[in-house]
């Protein structure tokens, strides 16, 4: 995969990426991305940091200011990236605070959950692997490989932290609509991150991207690493169906993870209109 110029897609140490957000953007500027997303889950931390610090930034570097925001629609948990997002805003701000006291909680409930099956009490482990950043299951995974307990973090969440798992555990995630709404308010564009990543039939797909331009939905990812040739051209009927721009990014958090790295993603199909054009002149 070549490396592209915009990375729409990214995850720091402010959640569960491990790099911080100066060596994000520095590996990112190195490999060639010109305008890179961070996006991190629940939390505007690491955007905040970089506004911050702006004098790290490369003169030909355009950051944008990203979240990728957990939701649910009807029982389905989706995340839904908000992009160019005005991260000082009251309501992104409230969002942030409400979203860090229930991730908190839930791991409480993460940890509990994982006693019950004969664990150690992970939580304080856990929390240091989150390092004051927004805490999430992997985080659980990276604390039960440092303890000898599983060998990799895909064997964490296949045996304890994955869908139907104990360590699954649901909380009162916000609505689609509201993260919709939300990101609008803060003068952003909304995103439904990789829909082909939900165990979602063909079927049901076909209604999430109706429900999500129906609920003011702007644009949908198509290139993404593990998106195949035939299901981007699914994605691509129902885009233009429902007059959806479409967006991409390599979703990197790790090199470790050798399925992406920075600026990669496969092409992207023709003849759609991309979100970029919405806010990069
Ligand atoms: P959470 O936000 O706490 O629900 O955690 C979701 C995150 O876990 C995703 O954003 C991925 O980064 C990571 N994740 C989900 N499934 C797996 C898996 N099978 N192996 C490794 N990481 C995963
Ligand atoms: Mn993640
Ligand atoms: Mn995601
Ligand atoms: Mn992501």
């Amino acid at each position: 995969m070549v490396t592209n110029e915009f990375d729409l897609h990214t995850h720091s140490s402010a959640s569960d990426g491990v790099y911080t957000p100066e060596e994000l953007v520095a590996q990112a500027y190195q490999a060639g991305v010109k305008a890179l997303a961070l996006t991190d889950h629940d939390t505007v931390k690491g955007c905040e940091w970089l506004r911050d610090n702006d004098d790290l930034l490369p003169q030909d570097f355009r950051l944008i200011n990203g979240v990728e925001l957990t939701c649910k629609y009807g029982k389905q948990v989706l995340h839904v990236v908000g992009l160019n997002i005005d991260i000082a805003s009251e309501a992104i701000q409230t969002h942030m605070n409400k979203l860090e006291t229930l991730r908190n909680e839930r791991a409480q409930t993460i940890a509990l959950r994982l006693v019950k099956l004969g664990l150690p009490d992970l939580l304080t482990a856990a929390f240091e692997k989150a390092q004051g950043g927004q805490i999430g299951r992997p985080h659980f995974a990276q604390a039960m490989v440092s303890l000898g307990l599983v060998d990799s973090m895909a064997k964490a969440f296949k045996k304890y932290l994955g869908a139907g798992k104990p360590g699954d555990v649901k909380v009162e995630w916000p609505e689609l609509s509201e993260v919709i709404t939300l990101i609008h308010n803060a003068g952003g564009v909304s995103v439904l991150a990789h829909p082909t990543k939900y165990n979602l039939t063909l079927n049901k797909i076909r209604y999430l991207l109706a429900a999500f331009a129906e609920q003011g939905g702007d644009a949908v990812e198509i290139s993404y690493p593990g998106v195949s040739k035939d299901q981007q051209k699914s994605l691509s009927i129902l885009v233009a169906k429902h007059e959806l721009a479409v967006s991409m990014g390599s979703d990197f958090h790790d090199p470790e993870q050798t399925w992406t790295r920075l600026g990669a993603y496969p092409p992207i199909p023709l003849g759609l209109s991309r979100v970029t054009e919405r806010f990069l002149n």
